[in-house]
């Protein structure tokens, strides 16, 4: 039922569907050392160079937790709106994890660390807010490379190898409840909840939450029942979606393919999928195993977690201004309403209209050129936002040679123009091009004498009394100097020399 042919288009989907979403997502704690271990977990250093007994699982090593991983964690379940657990353990949970050598990874089970907590998001101009099961620590594998394919998937490889450097690196799982009645913004509100999520954990400073280098990953569950339903439908679990475009587009993918599977009278199978970045569709993986299949139990060779509740008041009193907060409070600044801030959030334009204003730019201004001129350009070119060619700073000095009257707004596109071609700072490229005003009265009035000159009919109109047809002059005065009058000052000129 995976043939892309047999897919059900996304709005009939949703005219007899309703999408139950989850998401779990995976964050590689930036603690200096691993989870259970003193090993370095920079990320990128030769293989198998950060490795030692412990997460090797080498017989006779013990494992002694991280106390900053299990601070960044209560950090995290706080942001969350979470409860803290008072005394909490690790939990065995067995596999085969071929690029695990213990073949059983540490992590947390009937008792996380964190609880029962929340996160609002942003979507289609209302808020959902999306319910966190839990929030738990555990250790991450180590990496498989398969070599000689064409993919990089084992399949069609002629060998693997592993690299163990990643292998017990603190890593946090933040699950949701399951998020209903989103109806055909179920896409959107995964995304946003992970985009949410990751600027969360970027402000707390426990992770560089790199999607692009697996330090932030989702796994995306989807589930779709009939309309009329009383219960929820089967759900399928889409694995390490690595991108926040991917997410979205996953969801969509199985919203699709699931009304195609239940439209055929079929049922959908519980199983993780691999979702395809090339063309936005997923394909099974494995079928989903069972938690008892996993025979959890608790963890022997470490010592319970009970974090002191004073401890926990700290690092509660020490969280920064979060990020929904800091939007609440710069919305506020800049007087803008919640669709136009929810506007700015995604098009990514928040901390680059903070850093222009911070430039000394109006927030007016700095909102008119981001989202104006330069979302433009980034949307012609394909780019992010902040990956123009372009710094807050320099639109700041664009925004003021606005204001000094140096040139308008006109010619400010096309310094912005020139700056994103690489022609400079604002100032050269006003330089190079010549785009300043003219501001001499002298140059202004051969061109305002000029255009009187060239257009008699006109001119007699005007002296007849139709004001009105003064733009046609100041039209060629602008022309005669490339734009770069200032167009009321024409205006009086002419008036004054006709009257
Ligand atoms: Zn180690």
């Amino acid at each position: 039922m995976t043939e892309l042919s047999q897919l059900v288009p996304y709005d009939e989907a949703l005219s007899r569907y309703e999408p139950v979403i989850g998401l779990e997502t995976h964050v590689e704690l930036g603690t200096a050392t691993k989870m259970f271990c003193g090993c370095p977990t920079t990320f990128g250093l030769e293989p198998n160079s950060a490795v030692c007994p412990v997460c090797l699982g080498l017989p006779g090593s013990l494992p002694v937790a991280n106390r900053a991983a299990i601070e960044y964690t209560i950090r995290i379940g706080l942001a969350l709106n979470c409860s803290i657990a008072t005394w909490c353990r690790f939990a065995r949970k067995n596999y085969f994890y071929p690029d695990m050598p213990k073949d059983f990874q540490i992590s947390q089970y009937d008792e996380p660390l964190c609880t029962d907590g929340w996160l609002d998001v942003a979507t289609g101009g209302s808020t959902v807010r999306v319910g966190i099961e839990r929030v738990h620590l555990e250790e991450d594998t180590g990496k498989s490379l398969h070599m000689g394919g064409a993919t990089g998937r084992i399949h069609g490889a002629e060998y693997s190898l592993v690299d163990y450097n990643r292998a017990g690196i603190p890593l946090v799982e933040v699950v949701t409840k399951p998020v209903a009645g989103t109806g055909a913004l179920a896409p959107e509100t995964a995304r946003a909840y992970v985009t949410e999520l990751r600027d969360l954990l970027r402000s707390l400073g426990v992770s560089d939450v790199r999607m692009e280098e697996g330090s932030l990953r989702c796994d995306v569950n989807v589930s779709l029942a009939p309309r009329a339903a009383t219960e929820w439908g089967t759900r399928t679990e889409t694995k390490n979606v690595n991108s926040l475009r991917s997410v979205e587009r996953a969801v969509r993918f199985e919203i699709e393919r699931q009304a195609a599977v239940l439209d055929a009278g079929q049922k959908v199978l519980q199983e993780t999928r691999h979702f395809h970045e090339d063309n936005g569709t997923t394909t099974a993986g494995r079928s989903k195993e069972e938690a008892q299949d996993y025979r959890y139990f608790p963890e022997p060779d470490l010592v319970p977690v009970a974090p002191d509740r004073d401890w926990v008041e700290q690092i509660r009193a020490s969280l920064p201004e979060l990020p929904a907060a800091r939007r609440a409070r710069l919305q506020a600044e800049w007087g803008l309403s919640e669709l136009e801030m929810t506007q700015l959030q995604n098009a990514g334009a928040l901390d680059l209209i903070g850093a222009t204003v911070a430039a000394g730019a109006s927030a007016a201004d700095a909102r008119k050129w981001w989202m104006g001129e330069l979302a433009r350009h980034a949307n012609a070119t394909g780019t992010d936002l902040a990956a123009l060619a372009i710094t807050p700073a320099q639109v700041a000095r664009v925004s003021s040679l606005v204001k000094a009257g140096t040139i308008n707004d006109k010619l400010a596109r096309q310094v912005l123009d020139g700056v994103l071609a690489g022609e400079g700072d604002p100032d050269a490229v006003v330089a190079a091009r010549g785009l300043a005003i003219v501001s001499d009265e002298g140059a202004l009035m051969s061109a305002v004498e000029a255009a009187i000159a060239a257009d008699p009919d006109v001119v007699a109109k005007i002296r007849d009394g139709k004001t009105a047809a003064v733009g046609a002059l100041v039209g060629a005065v602008m022309k005669a100097t490339g734009g770069r009058a200032d167009a009321n000052r024409a205006r009086e000129l002419i008036l004054e020399q006709l009257s």
